[in-house]
């Protein structure tokens, strides 16, 4: 064993990339370039520049090694002299294969990991220096140069070439003999403990306690914990005029720093409208030369110094380029101080830097060295562990902007679009500096069309003309003897149903009623109830269902605001009645009142533009609201219904959805235009979980309906399995928990469960998602859109949220309700003119509901807007 080492204390940056490099599965740190070489090469006069570069400089030969009991380990500069240059002939190949090799040579090198591998190739007895020539044709070279992280940064390999360069070329070394690493090591590591630094290191420690690290992209998935780390990277190239264009949106700056910090600016923006968070934090490298004596140093200097700005809606781009400027001056002049995650004790390194890091380079002009020129075209240092970097490179032919990332975290899909975003908010920065930030667009063409028409492409044209009553009498026409509706112990065929519908519609008629006339409906859960919706629709006029269990002062206020002329309601319930002037027609189970009208289907024209139904919502504050649904918003939900969830003669639906709610709606209609049975649950059963178990078993329930909360106790009641006759079940109304999905499926394995989403106001359902993949998230998404309606997430300015970004669900198409009875004004708030759609005259509704687009096109709900969401533009405390 070895019991006695000789070297030098690591630096700052060694001690914080090896504490890096010992967190699991965070390597590899690896710095390396590919520089392109032009003309005659002469190839041992370059392996003798290599070693000549080696001999100068300590650090090209210095490994690591511990004693066993110490933390961190010391730089032992060895003697160097191995051979340095491996030569590899590609000459053979083609274009294509000589790229996928340099390509792979580069991947694979960058596919080293931090295992026992990565490790010994830091160890005192390995070249840290590795170089591969390859040759592409007999004057066209590529070299790779690779250094570990601990032995050079991205401007160390640019000395280096400048270096190798001149040394090929027989030019003279420029003054005197190079700084050596470990002196610089010292020097550095003695400035964090000077006294001269103390007011440095109060201010580092000041902002530590403020650094914070929650602002993840919304698209970030959960990394497994064992998967070992994925380099991945993706590419935007900025042609020069883009530049250009840059730098005249920052003119007055010096050029350098300004198209950097546009670049920063940039960034920052969009962190900020993808994470929400008001304040962003980016890890900026500094090479830590900006001293004149260190512009030629060898070895790691690189700093990321976590630049902080508050960003805010309405701030000019140009002033917050400004403060994003003074915030980067500010910590360069503490940098000498700047000490996080690298002392030797303390607390993990990784806990220190931020999530997202930025780099700007600028890379030298193609040079001569003897007959070739040398040219850098590709470079990767990984120094630290930012989940997604940008690296800029300007270069002669524009700007290079690499976005690096943890392929654990990221998809490339998810990656190319923040790319593509990145694209576009540069442009309207360029273009518009004096907007405001919120303002600025950042969507790239292909998302823009994802969102408004590709994930929106919900156009079918339902032949015909036919409205529910009329699709309902076709229905008797075909199964007239079947079972239609079961209440309790009593049943109606299709044809004793419309029968009875037909002479209730007829007597409704002799009463003065057509369209656009409401019709109160005051009814227990009833096969009269089932007459007296249809019988309503017949005589082209629309119901304003009211629960009977509502307080009276709400029975009254409803019937006065709906203006209803006719009341239909049952014997029992007449006594309870507040006063009203309403003419009242009871129905009872003999239906006395119109025992003497025809039975035969009515024929009247009824537009599809007249109203069906008037439900009431509450909303959060204010009085109730009527929502005025057309024949035509109601024909197209049960049309896209029917055709997504088809129904036959086997099939039975539970009614058990008050009337009130709107999502009752299709429980009536659903089994009587298919041909399926209609089972009445008997009043109040939806707050009654084993009864709901019950009906299910008996009547071989097949679609059912309830809210999150009723599943949830559901899934607590004894003999839920006996129900394995369900085939659907369709949850809505608020959050779906996950795990009350998976928890149904255990005990109901054979029924599909369905997340429906959608306000009164576009008429019962928007979205509909079908539950049950392994997703990871707590709750289910409300998933796309239904037939013939668009979703739109937006933030306050009506703007588009980008994926993945929260924003306000308007909605538009087939489904938005003509709007609130009586009350224009709330209308015109709720009802807004379309500004995406094509149509003239076309109207969104906004739902007042937080959601966001995920990858895939379906939305998550996250809440209502005045509850804690944060959305851009929405100030909620
Ligand atoms: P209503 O007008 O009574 O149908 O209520 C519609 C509101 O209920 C929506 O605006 C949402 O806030 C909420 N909601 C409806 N369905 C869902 C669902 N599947 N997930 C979450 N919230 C929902
Ligand atoms: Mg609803």
């Amino acid at each position: 064993m070895q019991e006695r080492i000789e070297g030098f204390r690591l630096s700052p940056q060694q001690r914080r990339l090896w504490k890096l490099q010992q967190a699991v599965a965070a390597g590899p740190f690896y710095t390396r370039c590919a520089v392109s070489i032009d003309g005659e090469l002469d190839e041992e006069r370059l392996r003798a520049a290599l070693g000549r570069a080696v001999v100068r400089h300590e650090i090209l030969r210095t490994g690591f090694d511990c004693l066993p009991g110490m933390k961190v380990p010391l730089q032992i500069i060895g003697q160097g002299g191995a051979r340095l240059l491996v030569a590899e002939d590609l000459s053979g190949l083609d274009a294509a294969a000589q790229s996928a090799r340099i390509e792979s040579l580069f991947g694979a090198l960058e596919r080293f990991e931090a295992g026992s591998e990565g490790r010994e190739s830091l160890s005192a007895k390995c070249e840290p220096l590795s170089a591969r020539l390859l040759k592409l044709r007999p004057s066209e070279h590529v070299l790779l140069l690779e250094l570990p992280s601990m032995c050079g940064d991205a401007a160390t390999m640019r000395n280096l070439l400048e270096e190798l360069r001149r040394a090929y070329s027989g030019e003279p070394d420029e003054g005197d003999a190079p700084l050596q690493y470990a002196d610089l090591a010292e020097w550095q590591n003695e400035l964090l403990t000077a006294e001269d630094t103390k007011a440095g290191r109060e201010f580092w420690s000041s902002r530590a306690r403020e650094a914070r690290r929650e602002s993840r992209l919304p698209f970030e998935k959960r990394a497994e914990p064992d998967a070992p780390y994925v380099h991945a990277r993706e590419t935007l190239h900025l042609a020069p005029e883009r530049v250009r264009e840059i730098e005249r949106a920052v003119a007055g700056r010096s050029q350098t720093t300004a198209a950097a910090l546009f670049l920063l600016t940039c960034w920052k923006i969009l962190l900020w409208r993808l994470t929400g968070e008001r304040e962003v934090v980016v890890g900026v490298a500094y090479d830590g030369r900006g001293d004149e004596a260190l512009k030629d140093a060898l070895g790691p200097l690189t700093k990321y110094l976590p630049v902080a700005s508050g960003l805010d809606e309405r701030a000019r781009f140009r002033d917050l380029l400004e403060q994003v400027g003074k915030n980067f001056d500010e910590l360069l002049q503490w940098h000498e101080g700047f000490n996080w995650g690298c002392a030797d004790d303390g607390d993990s390194a990784e806990g220190d830097s931020a999530l997202y890091g930025f780099d700007y380079e600028e890379w030298p002009e193609a040079r001569r060295g003897g007959e070739a020129t040398f040219t850098l075209v590709r470079q990767y240092s990984r120094f630290a562990s930012h989940s997604v970097s940008l690296n800029c490179v300007r270069r002669a032919d524009g700007l290079s902007l690499e976005f690096h990332y943890d392929g654990r975290l990221f998809s490339a899909e998810d990656m190319r679009r923040l790319c593509a975003e990145y694209d576009a908010l540069l442009r309207s920065a360029a273009v518009y500096p004096e907007e405001e930030i919120g303002a600025l667009d950042m969507l790239g063409e292909p998302e823009r069309r994802l969102l408004l028409q590709d994930w929106n492409a919900t156009a079918i044209a339902y032949p015909g003309d036919r409205l529910i009553h009329h699709l309902f009498e076709e229905q008797v026409e075909r199964t007239p003897a079947a079972p239609a509706v079961v209440c309790e112990a009593r049943t109606l065929t299709y044809h004793e149903l419309n029968a009875r519908a037909n002479r209730l519609a007829r007597h409704l008629r002799g009463l003065g009623l057509g369209p656009e006339a409401r019709v109160g409906v005051l009814m227990e859960r009833s096969l009269e109830m089932v007459v007296a919706l249809l019988a309503v629709l017949k005589a082209g006029a629309a119901y304003v269902p009211i629960d009977p269990e509502y307080p009276r002062e709400r029975v009254a206020f409803l019937l006065a605001d709906a203006s209803a002329p006719v009341l239909l309601t049952q014997p029992r319930l007449l006594r309870s009645l507040p006063a009203h002037e309403a003419v009242v027609v009871a129905v009872d189970a003999d239906a006395q009142v119109c025992a003497d009208q025809s039975a035969r289907n009515l024929h009247l024209a009824v537009s599809p533009q007249s109203l069906a139904y008037v439900i009431y919502t509450s909303g959060s504050t204010g009085r109730p609201k009527g929502v005025m649904i057309t024949q035509a918003n109601l024909r197209n939900h049960m049309l896209w219904m029917g055709e997504c969830f088809p129904l036959g003669a086997e099939d039975c639906v539970l009614q058990k959805t008050p009337f009130s709610f709107d999502a009752s709606v299709w429980e009536f209609y659903a089994p009587l235009l298919a041909g399926a049975r209609l089972v009445m649950a008997r009043p109040g059963a939806h707050r009654d979980p084993s009864y709901l178990v019950e009906v299910m078993v008996e009547q071989r329930v097949t679609v059912l309906q309830v809210v999150p909360t009723l599943l949830q106790a559901l899934v607590e009641t004894a003999g839920l399995e006996r129900g394995a006759s369900l085939r659907r079940l369709f949850c809505g109304g608020e959050a779906l928990a996950a795990e009350a999905v998976r928890r149904f499926k255990a005990r109901v394995p054979g029924a599909e469960v369905y997340n429906l989403y959608g306000p009164t106001e576009t008429t019962i359902e928007t979205t509909s998602w079908r539950c049950g993949g392994a997703r990871g998230a707590a709750s289910e998404p409300i998933g796309r859109p239904v037939a013939n309606t668009q979703t739109y997430v937006l933030d306050a300015g009506l703007r588009l949220a980008p994926v993945g970004t929260a924003g306000e669900l308007y909605i538009g198409g087939a489904q938005v309700a003509r709007g609130y009875l009586a009350r224009p004004a709330l209308t015109a708030e709720r009802f807004i003119p379309d500004p995406y759609g094509e149509g003239e005259g076309e109207r969104l509704y906004r739902t007042g509901d937080m959601v966001r687009h995920l990858a895939g096109g379906e939305l998550e709900f996250l809440g209502r807007l005045d509850h804690q969401v944060k959305v851009r533009g929405y100030r909620i405390e």
